[in-house]
């Protein structure tokens, strides 16, 4: 089961690693993050993108879960719980099967005109 590396950049679409880095992610998480929520507290680094709803995917230091899935709200402060929208995964081969439906695939695999 383990024929996944757990390296973001070679996740198939819609997930996809901006080339200018991904900072904003992670400070915009930083600013959303409120007391209590999963991720607050936690070192995460931004380390792909979904290209069809924008979630983010963190990889998570320190906890049980090694990486996170993201839904940032983009308000520029802190959201209340549950939000922004989190769901931790214990492994990229768990983020292809658990978001392998999560609406934005077809869509991305058929818009290949991304350079
Ligand atoms: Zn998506």
């Amino acid at each position: 089961m383990q024929h996944m590396p757990d390296d973001p950049t070679l996740l198939p679409a819609p997930w996809w690693v901006p080339d200018g880095g991904m900072h904003d992610f992670e400070l915009e998480l930083h600013r959303e993050l409120p007391h209590g929520h999963p991720l607050h507290g936690v070192k995460a680094t931004a380390v792909a993108r979904c290209e069809g709803c924008d979630d983010v995917l963190f990889s998570v230091a320190n906890q049980p879960f090694p990486w996170a899935v993201v839904h940032l709200t983009w308000t520029g402060r802190e959201e209340r719980a549950p939000w922004p929208m989190t769901t931790p995964l214990a492994s990229l081969a768990e983020l292809l099967t658990e978001w392998a439906d999560h609406g934005c695939n077809d869509g991305a695999a058929s818009s290949e005109s991304r350079s």
